[in-house]
């Protein structure tokens, strides 16, 4: 994924203009964990959002494979989604009506033996097998957390949205949710915004320090991933 001075201005209903992202770059690799740390208010699920089609930039380019994603028609935007694109949110967006099991078969049009392979081969790598019938309320937050990944990684997504995954989390149920999100990284691109400053150097193959709508600095962590130069001209190595 290159992104290329990418702008995002809200315009409030009082006319007040906020640039949430002001000529942000960065080049991702299609594997790997990337974090982005950063202030509040800086443009972090903003960006998220963008790269994940859920709003529409205000300028700038976000290429993926070789198509541009910001000049998507709606349509085009769904399917996007649909083939590509897993959400983890920081409260979890599961439905507290239904079981773990139907909570993640919601978006499946239909269930085959395949999808019941998945689901229980997920469940078995995400430790939550003896969840699989619970009801939402009866789960840990850790617990339910593992389930929206599950429900995530159904479709084989590419990449992986995650926005504050652990931010409702203590700091053991915060570490595991890490290591599995590291985990899946190895065949997907897996983009977790974070204010845990100390795992995300320690688990991140990228570490993004946001500020203002742009990249104030980066750091690449591991050796296995590498970023075009070219691209990466105006962030500021540390
Ligand atoms: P972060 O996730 O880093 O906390 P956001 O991307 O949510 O930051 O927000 C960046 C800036 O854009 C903030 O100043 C925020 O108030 C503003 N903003 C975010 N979403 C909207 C919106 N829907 N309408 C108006 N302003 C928004
Ligand atoms: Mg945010």
């Amino acid at each position: 994924m290159i992104i290329k001075n990418l702008f995002k201005e809200y315009v409030s209903k009082k006319g007040k203009k906020c640039k949430a992202l002001n000529g942000f770059n960065a080049e991702f690799p299609d594997k790997g964990i990337v974090f982005i740390l950063g202030k509040s208010g800086c443009g972090k699920s903003t960006l998220l959002n963008l790269m994940g089609c859920l709003d529409n930039a205000t300028s700038g380019e976000i290429i993926v494979g070789n198509q541009n994603i910001t000049e998507f028609t709606e349509q085009e935007k769904s399917i996007y989604r649909a083939n590509n694109i897993g959400f983890i949110f920081q409260n979890f967006n599961l439905f507290e009506q239904l079981n773990v099991y139907e909570n993640i078969v919601f978006n499946i049009p239909n269930i085959t033996q395949n999808t019941e392979k998945k689901i229980d081969e997920l469940l078995e790598i995400l430790d939550i097998v003896e969840c699989k019938y619970k009801n939402i309320n009866e789960l840990s937050g850790g617990q339910q957390q593992r389930v929206s990944i599950v429900r995530a990684l159904m479709k084989d997504c590419k990449i992986l949205l995650a926005d504050e995954p652990t931010g409702n989390l203590d700091e053991l149920n915060g570490k595991l949710i890490f290591d599995k999100l590291k985990h899946f990284s190895r065949d997907r691109l897996v983009i977790v915004v974070t204010h845990d400053r100390e795992n995300a150097y320690q688990y991140g193959d990228i570490v993004i320090e946001m500020k203002d709508g742009i990249v104030e600095s980066y750091n690449l962590l591991s050796a296995s991933v590498c970023i075009d130069k070219k691209i990466n001209l105006d962030m500021k190595k540390k």
